[in-house]
């Protein structure tokens, strides 16, 4: 086969299970926001001397939580991958069913999203990672394209991303196309001329590939199956640089 010769401008990153692991600190914030919200909430309405027959936490377990937020995606289609909209919303409604007003519902629920936010930023990349960005920095236009809620601005390497794409709040979450074509604009570089790292094959591969975008696909659990051409898979972020260097690309030394 005659491999076209690759003329690569620019590099888009999804983020979790890319530069860090993501089931670890999805599952502290998850379950240490709510706590953190049982927690305070009750001390409040102690302080405030209002007694509830039950702690939030006993009349809504987690599990009441995540099923508010699946009943709302399905009642809102268009919001379905606004997670933070969702959680928050869900709050609020839970908030209210366990007797708080309106407003002090909407407060207690946005404090909560704010503890969220907080654990939810506490990500450790791979040790990797800072170096890798800041050699292909170098060489290569760089953007992130997350469904999460993670804002990269917030993280240290977020300096190495002069676009950041947040899909599920432009309300195309990946696959839809929109986030990457968004991102490729904003670099001012054509799908031909960029690569795009993923751990999903739903949500990265499929569709930047159908886009004509290379694609290093993060998969460190499936053997050598046969791939299409522009595909292709490493067991790790870190292995990157030799990818390019395999597919003709400067690369870091
Ligand atoms: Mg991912």
């Amino acid at each position: 086969m005659t491999r076209q010769t690759l003329h690569l401008e620019a590099i888009t990153f999804d983020l979790d299970d890319t530069l860090w692991d993501n089931h670890g600190v999805m599952v502290a914030t998850e379950t240490g926001h709510y706590a953190w919200l049982d927690e305070a909430l009750h001390e409040w309405l102690s302080r405030n001397g209002r007694t509830f027959s039950q702690r939030f936490m006993e009349q809504f377990p987690l599990e009441c939580f995540e099923g508010r937020r699946r009943a709302l995606a399905r009642a809102h289609p268009l919001r379905r991958g606004d997670f933070t909209w969702l959680r928050e919303q869900a709050l609020r409604e839970l908030l209210s069913e366990h007797g708080l007003d309106p407003v002090m519902a909407e407060q207690w629920a946005r404090r909560a999203m704010a503890r969220f936010m907080e654990l939810r930023h506490r990500v450790a990349p791979h040790p990797e990672v800072e170096a890798l960005l800041v050699e292909l920095g170098r060489h290569y236009r760089l953007a992130s394209i997350t469904n999460g809620n993670v804002d990269v601005q917030r993280l240290a390497l977020g300096r190495h991303f002069p676009v950041a794409i947040a899909a599920g709040e432009l309300l195309a979450p990946k696959p839809d196309a929109r986030p990457f074509l968004a991102a490729l604009a904003r670099l001012g570089t054509a799908p031909s001329r960029a690569l795009h790292v993923g751990d999903s094959w739903r949500e990265d591969v499929e569709p930047a590939r159908r886009l004509g975008m290379q694609v290093a696909w993060i998969s460190p659990h499936i053997d050598e199956l046969p791939l299409p051409p522009g595909i292709h898979r490493l067991d790790h972020v870190r292995e990157l640089p030799e990818l390019l260097r395999r597919l003709g690309q400067m690369a870091p030394g």
